[in-house]
């Protein structure tokens, strides 16, 4: 396209692209979608939120009782879903999510890879079995489950990767005591970057969400309850995310109303990275 053209007509404006409105582009009539770590948290609510967008949705976590307990409760809203348990630290694990995936509904056009952990510990007594479980299940395992999807999508030419990184990707929270929670998140974003820019050509973006403090069990800890009263200071909103305060932005980056964001990291955190 030549700088001066603009294709945008007025027409498209005032009916929407293709006769569609925004609200019918957001729509994912059609999709298959997986959502990993799905089965609790903010795993759930992307399941809910993707299925009742219009998708397919297959629940994949390594707890196969809440994997199959959030499928029924989508299966009770008429969303197609399938659960299926899978350790996505586990390389035969991560093929096997996606062959079933793709056997079953034939494509896969919305990954989410949202499984992670977080352990706490001072950096000067962070071993080297907390660091490595760490990185192998947030960084390494998102990475093999992009990758993994990433090649379904690049042969349909068609793919929305969405990856949950985290607030802590871009600052320390205090009194945190998270070196390799907050230094894997740091790679997931690189890795969105890194992808979404190189497979944006072939019709396949990356984007990742990176929530502030959401009220999920993860922050239920034995180690983090007694923090979560000094975050709530931290908050220019004043409360914790909700896990509903999330669902908007997956349906966004799942949709083609997103077409031309990739790459990026959507930081949905009360304004707290601010302050
Ligand atoms: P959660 O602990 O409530 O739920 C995580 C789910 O993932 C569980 O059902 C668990 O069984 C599953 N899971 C864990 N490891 C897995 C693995 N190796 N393979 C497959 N499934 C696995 O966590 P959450 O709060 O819902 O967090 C979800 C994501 O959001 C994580 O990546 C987390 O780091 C990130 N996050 C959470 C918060 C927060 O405050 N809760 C903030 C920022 C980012």
């Amino acid at each position: 396209n030549s700088f001066s053209q603009c294709n945008t007509t007025d027409d498209e404006v005032f009916r929407g692209v293709k006769g569609r409105s925004i609200l019918d582009r957001m729509h994912l009539d059609g999709k298959v979608a997986y959502v990993t770590g799905g089965g609790q948290g903010i795993g759930r609510a992307f399941a809910h939120a993707l299925g009742e967008a219009g998708a397919k949705v297959a629940v994949v976590d390594m707890d196969q009782g809440k994997a199959e307990t959030v499928a029924k409760e989508l299966h009770l809203k008429g969303i197609h879903a399938i659960s299926i348990t899978a350790d996505i630290s586990r390389s035969d694990d991560v093929q096997r999510m996606v062959d079933t995936i793709v056997s079953k509904w034939g494509a896969i056009h919305i990954a989410c890879n949202n499984a992670g952990i977080n352990m706490n510990s001072a950096s000067e007594e962070t071993s080297l079995e907390e660091w490595d479980r760490t990185f192998n299940v947030n960084l390494r395992g998102t990475f093999m489950c992009c990758q993994a999807a990433g090649r379904v999508m690049l042969q349909q030419g068609y793919g929305k990767i969405i990856n949950t990184a985290s607030m802590a990707s871009l600052i320390v929270p205090h009194p945190q005591k998270q070196l390799s929670y907050n230094t894997s998140k740091a790679g997931v974003v690189k890795l969105t970057q890194t992808l979404g820019t190189e497979w944006i050509d072939r019709g396949v973006r990356v984007n990742c969400i990176s929530p502030g403090i959401v009220d999920t069990p993860l922050i239920h800890s034995e180690d983090l309850r007694p923090l979560v009263q000094r975050w709530l200071s931290d908050i220019p909103a004043g409360r914790l995310a909700q896990v509903t305060d999330l669902q908007a932005a997956v349906v966004y980056l799942a949709s083609e109303a997103s077409d031309y964001m990739t790459g990026h990291n959507l930081v949905i955190e009360g304004g707290q990275s601010l302050w």
